[in-house]
């Protein structure tokens, strides 16, 4: 996939971002849960093509109770899971426990900030006992394991009102809908049915009848009710590595001959080995060094690699800074490019940030390592980050100054820009000339009467983008991609 692509995927995943951002405050503001991300990367949407199998478990977890939540986020709020008839692909597999909750909500991207509302939360126990009466649709290939969407159904109005009265025995419920009312009769269909209560009052989209019970209390168990050291101990991997996942977040001290254990037994899975390792490595600097060598040893597998340099951006020492660093610099033996970049983008976007590190990578011969080091460069530059750039500035390296160009540009410091034209040599001259034409106009008027008038004729030139219709941000590029389709035989 080419960046514009991963760009339009990243949105979608947004989308899951924002919805389990949203359920993760919930939990924790009204229930009290303490929520981690059980499925690394569940809130965020950076795009990398190397594919690490994690193990199948929910996103989210609380690391006081060891409850697990499913979190969905769609445009429309629907209880719909994937499913398939492929062994440990149904919706009930990935390690959701009987009184573990999926929760769903609507996502609407259109709205500035995204919104996140009618959260729904429903145990698997509630899904299983209403299995009657969900449906399978978008049944796809045979060759894909008849992947295909199952779907409880539940009736949402489009419109807030008042429930007036429910009637189980025919499974039909009045509400107010306007100066009216309505009376609702598609339950009958449910082979049980689940309402507000009558004199509930409900909101545009919020689900009034069910054909699933939703669970009535998800509030947090507290302290004690996990014995999460106990599942440390545990010969199943869907028990033991969400323990192993909590120890960080609960003290590994008191656990920490145990994780050793686990992380140095070659009979264990990797992925519970180097999440022992992650585990320990905010204050044992060998388990940092393990997982440097899993990230660079010569043996390790592209996921293998892929998922230790993300556990190195989680750790917050310095030790894992320099590991990173180390990774997005090696060539030898070769690591493929997306590692080094996602090595570089730990180091900005990650628990330990690294500017004077980043200013290593950010001209790196590899464009993939080199883009990701810059956009993850710290809004605000530390002085000697901004003195090197201004450096470059008055050499005669082109990419190197290009490169500090555009990161001046993208924090609009125009009057470091500006004064970097005095000195700098004339091919330089131009790329500043063309960063300029980026920013701002307001920010560069006040200053135009300090340049020559060759640099203000060009900086104004570059502005005229501004009246040129077919240079918009929903028209540029527009007529190529009409005549890309032009082909007609
Ligand atoms: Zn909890």
């Amino acid at each position: 996939m080419g960046f514009k692509e991963d760009a339009d995927f990243a949105r979608f995943l947004s989308m899951g971002v924002h919805a389990a951002d949203a359920i993760t405050r919930d939990l924790e503001d009204n229930h009290g849960h303490n929520i981690i991300e059980l499925e690394r990367y569940a809130k965020a949407n950076k795009v990398w093509q190397t594919k690490v199998k994690r193990m199948r478990l929910p996103d989210l977890m609380c690391v006081t109770c060891g409850r697990r939540f499913e979190s969905k986020g769609k445009t429309k709020l629907e209880i719909k899971l994937s499913d398939s008839t492929l062994p440990g692909r149904s919706w009930r597999d990935g390690g959701m426990r009987l009184d573990d909750v999926f929760a769903f909500a609507r996502v609407d991207m259109k709205t500035s900030p995204v919104s996140v509302s009618n959260l729904v939360y429903v145990t698997r126990r509630s899904l299983e006992n209403a299995l009657e009466s969900s449906k399978e649709g978008n049944r796809k290939s045979v060759s894909e394991g008849s992947e295909m969407d199952r779907r409880w159904p539940m009736w949402a109005p489009d419109y807030s009102g008042e429930v007036l009265t429910v009637d189980h025995g025919v499974k039909k419920i009045r509400v107010t809908k306007g100066a009216g009312t309505y009376l609702y009769g598609s339950g009958s269909r449910w082979s049980a049915f689940y309402t507000l209560a009558a004199g509930t009052p409900f909101e545009t989209g919020q689900p009034v009848a069910f054909c699933f019970r939703m669970a009535d209390s998800i509030t947090c168990a507290g302290d004690g009710s996990w014995s999460w050291q106990e599942d440390l101990l545990s010969t199943d991997d869907d028990i033991r590595f969400p323990a192993v996942k909590a120890a960080r977040f609960l003290g590994t001290e008191q656990v920490e001959e145990i994780l050793i254990r686990i992380a140095k037994d070659e009979a264990n899975d990797w992925r519970i080995r180097l999440e022992a390792h992650a585990s320990l490595a905010a204050t044992r600097p060998a388990s940092v060094a393990a997982l440097r060598t899993l990230a660079e040893g010569a043996d390790s597998a592209d996921e293998v690699r892929m998922e230790a340099v993300f556990s190195l951006s989680e750790i917050d020492t310095e030790e894992a800074a320099d590991a990173l660093y180390s990774v997005a610099g090696k060539t030898e033996p070769s690591i493929p490019e997306e590692i080094r970049a996602a090595a570089a983008w730990g180091l900005g976007a990650g628990a330990r940030q690294a500017p004077s590190k980043l200013m290593r990578l950010v001209n790196d011969p590899s464009v993939l390592v080199a883009t990701h080091a810059a956009a993850v460069m710290p809004t605000e530059l530390p002085r000697t980050c901004l003195d090197e750039l201004l450096d470059w500035l008055r050499a005669d390296d082109l990419r190197q100054a290009a490169t500090a160009a555009h990161l001046l540009a993208e924090r609009n410091l125009v009057a470091e820009l500006v004064s970097a034209l005095q000195t700098a040599p004339e091919g330089v001259r131009k790329l500043i000339i063309l960063a300029l034409g980026d920013t701002p106009r307001e920010a560069v008027s006040g200053l135009l009467n300090e340049l020559d008038a060759e640099s203000r004729a060009g900086i104004a030139t570059l502005w005229a983008k501004n009246d040129d219709w077919l240079r918009q941000p929903d028209t540029d590029g527009i007529l190529g991609a009409l005549k890309l389709q032009k082909l007609r035989r």
